[in-house]
């Protein structure tokens, strides 16, 4: 299987990197490693925040096989601003308008209650640019997967369930950007209403 993808692969022409271009991937990475040190993930892992956006960014390039790099940097950087002190003009600044301008789309308004922002990301969804549609549906799929492997601990079943369901409105809201991204999600989707129905069966048992 592997052999068979990696032949698939080199039917298609190799697009090659700059130096320059790999290293405002690495420099990503370095300043989001930076601003997320001390938060970790919700789950009861408590594994660093830090393994999220780069996630994000690992399924848009390997798993979407989307090979931009500023659209890296930018999955790299998409919680910096939601989560941590980070400025747009920070980032603008140091990676760029382009890349300043994916994470503005993809970063929720904090001065508004929680249920409106949700409602804003499902009807913000189907206006973003191909870019930041690629950042939110890989932020959808790492969270479906995290949210029912490794749940918060004071998340209920219902709650797990109502926020699986909360990602599938928004992923069917996105344009097509990248049917293989999108299958992945939806992988992940089927996944996690498995193991949550599985959960319940459990408890009515
Ligand atoms: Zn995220």
């Amino acid at each position: 299987m592997i052999a068979k993808s990696l032949q698939e692969s080199d039917k298609q022409p190799q697009k090659s990197f700059s130096a320059a271009e790999i290293g405002l991937i690495l420099k990503a990475a370095h300043f989001a490693a930076n601003k997320h040190k001390s938060q970790k993930r919700k789950g009861a892992e408590a594994s660093p925040y830090i393994n999220h956006p780069l996630e994000v960014a690992d399924l848009i390039w390997n798993a979407g096989q989307y090979h931009d790099p500023e659209v890296v940097c930018a999955a790299i950087l998409h919680d910096t601003v939601e989560d941590t002190e980070t400025t747009f003009n920070e980032i603008e600044e140091l990676f760029g308008k382009r890349i300043a301008s994916l994470v503005k789309e993809v970063t929720d308004d904090k001065s508004l209650p929680k249920a409106e922002r949700k409602t804003l990301q499902i009807e913000h969804a189907p206006h973003l640019t191909e870019g930041a549609s690629l950042i939110k549906l890989a932020d959808k799929t790492s969270n479906v997967k995290d949210i029912v492997n490794d749940p918060p601990p004071d998340w209920s079943e219902e709650r797990q369930h109502d926020y699986v369901e909360w990602t599938k409105l928004v992923v069917n809201k996105l344009a097509p950007v990248c049917p293989p991204l999108k299958e992945h999600y939806e992988r992940n989707y089927q996944s996690a209403k498995a193991t949550l129905a599985k959960q319940a069966k459990k408890i009515r048992d």
